[in-house]
């Protein structure tokens, strides 16, 4: 049994006997505000997302529901921001076309 250096502990359980691992009707922010635990396993994400989500058979609006979070604000961690999670576009200034670069060094270092 591998030991955790943080381990899951429940706060609480529904009245099914689910273990919750967070306050009902709110997120859990640690780290830093840069992680979320999850209510259902207790890990600890920058975005409790529908992916996770679906691993517990629960979508991000039944997930508000049982754990009675509001709809309105998002399930990611607060400090993470709000920037995009996609490639950075290059600026405008560089070449977009690789081929004007040289194939090979122009320098020859035969003799
Ligand atoms: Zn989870």
């Amino acid at each position: 049994m591998p030991a955790h250096a943080e381990p899951h502990i429940p706060i609480g359980r529904l009245d099914d006997g689910t273990p919750v691992y967070g306050p009902p009707g709110r997120l859990t922010a640690v780290d830093g505000q840069r992680r979320v635990r999850c209510h259902i396993c207790g890990a600890l994400l920058a975005h409790v997302s529908a992916d996770h989500l679906t691993r517990h058979g629960l979508t991000p609006g039944s997930y508000r529901r049982r754990y009675g979070l509001p709809p309105g604000p998002s399930l990611t961690a607060p400090g993470v921001g709000h920037a995009p999670p996609t490639t950075p576009t290059p600026p405008s200034w560089l070449p977009r076309r690789r081929d004007r670069l040289p194939a090979r060094p122009a320098v020859s270092l035969t003799r």
